[in-house]
């Protein structure tokens, strides 16, 4: 994505003025804006294709308590008091975030979810896990035999996990922050500069806008904003598979499984949805490119037959679509301040390996706080993790808060 001086077209007002411009209208980027109308800013929303574009509009649309593949192993990556923490974090962005569901009226399955092994080594963890959750105060049970009698290992069930339908959610607060919030789409920002008199000047195709602040919502497509995120995030794909609708129910719940590798869910209609498969293919999956690929739906496939040849039997695989993640270094999200204003998009320059050391965060720091605040990086979980880490954001945008607690993003230049 980039825009050249040929495509850079005019419309007939080309400044906007207002408080806050927001890039992106995914979920986080429609949700902040929405937030930051209820305290009477004007906001420019800002989005290179149309609302909910990019992974927001492709997801699963499972809203669920975690934040790793189950809390054993959350804790064994964080320590016992943080899992607990980032634990809770997710279960107060469930409530926000069904609270929202709610009060637009879109479309939710208030099923709960299960948390599924594969094997006998992935049920010993979760029952593990489930012993730690209960005793960490979490709403779980356990079943130690899967309750979909389907070959899978035992599971934890998580009542309040629930399905919703991402787009309508983003269409609901772009709807009902209007006008405080004026939508531009399509509008690709290219460049962010700072004015002769302080103010912050967003360059979009078609339209300048001219703020107090910036708040970038752009998760995987960061890293072509700033270089600043080239070594914080790496776009990686992920695909879904989607059946037509079957003459019955053959699961009543959301299911994560395979150390949350896979996923599926049956929508109202009756169709079975089915992502993952990446862990097989990972040098392949990375990138923008929103496509499905011949071997990673072959591996969907594979696995739909192994555990649900009834639904083989019965219907024909009728959709398949790849989006694009933004995974964050650490696998947790990034919230905090850009330490410098981009004059304009920089190529990326270090790209981040996933597998690699923490690099230094860059230091090209402005005599000024840059006003550009940020909440990316949710690594396959931004419908888990989205609300609060917007609002961890948007304090320290309107509020001057000093950090962003758990996802400051300079935990990472701590970690060398
Ligand atoms: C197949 C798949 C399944 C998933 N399933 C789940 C799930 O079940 N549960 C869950 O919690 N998470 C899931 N996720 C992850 C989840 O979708 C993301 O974490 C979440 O949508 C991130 O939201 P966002 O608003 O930060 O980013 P995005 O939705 O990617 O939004 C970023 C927006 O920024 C726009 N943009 C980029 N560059 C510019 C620019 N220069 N100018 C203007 N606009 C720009 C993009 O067009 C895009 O609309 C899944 C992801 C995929 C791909």
């Amino acid at each position: 994505m980039s825009v050249s001086v040929w495509q850079q077209a005019t419309r007939q007002e080309t400044t906007y003025k207002c408080d806050v411009a927001v890039i992106g209208a995914g979920i986080i980027g429609s949700y902040s804006a929405y937030m930051l109308a209820q305290q009477g800013k004007r906001v420019a929303l800002l989005e290179s294709r149309f609302p909910a574009a990019g992974a927001t509009g492709r997801n699963a649309g499972m809203c669920l308590m975690g934040a790793a593949d189950n809390y054993a192993t959350g804790v064994a990556n964080f320590g016992r008091e943080k899992a607990r923490q980032l634990w809770e974090l997710t279960r107060e962005n469930q409530s926000k975030t069904s609270t929202f569901v709610t009060r637009f009226g879109t479309p939710a399955v208030k099923s709960g979810s299960y948390i599924l092994a594969i094997d006998k080594q992935e049920s010993d963890l979760l029952a593990g896990a489930y012993e730690m959750m209960r005793q960490d105060g979490f709403e779980v049970e356990y079943k130690p035999t899967d309750p979909f009698e389907r070959g899978f290992g035992s599971a934890i069930l998580q009542p309040a996990d629930f399905g919703l339908d991402p787009v309508a959610l983003v269409n609901a607060f772009i709807t009902n922050s209007a006008p405080q919030v004026r939508l531009f789409a399509p509008a690709e920002v290219f460049a962010i500069q700072r004015g002769n008199a302080g103010q912050l000047v967003v360059e979009a195709r078609g339209i300048q806008v001219e703020c107090d602040r910036v708040a970038l919502c752009t998760n995987a497509y960061s890293p072509m904003i700033s270089p600043y995120f080239a070594d914080k995030i790496a776009p990686v794909r992920a695909q879904i598979l989607l059946t037509a609708p079957l003459s019955r129910r053959v699961i009543d719940r959301l299911a994560y499984v395979n150390y949350g590798y896979e996923y599926f869910r049956q929508l109202d209609d009756g169709s079975f949805l089915l992502g993952g498969g990446r862990s097989r293919h990972r040098e392949l999956e990375v990138g923008y490119d929103e496509v499905a690929t011949g071997w990673l739906q072959a591996t969907l496939e594979e696995m739909l037959n192994q555990y649900f040849p009834d639904i083989v039997r019965e219907a024909t695989i009728v959709r398949r679509w790849g989006g694009t993640m933004g995974f964050s270094v650490d696998g947790l999200p990034l919230a905090g301040q850009l330490p410098y204003v981009p004059g304009t998009f920089a190529p990326v320059t270090r790209p981040f390996v996933p597998a690699g050391p923490y690099l230094a965060v860059e230091t090209p720091l402005d005599p000024q706080p840059s006003g550009i605040y940020f909440a990316v990086g949710f690594t396959g979980h931004g419908l888990g993790w989205g609300m609060v880490t917007a609002d961890a954001m948007l304090d320290m945008l309107l509020a001057n808060a000093s950090d962003a607690g758990l996802f400051d993003v300079r935990r990472l230049a701590n970690k060398q």
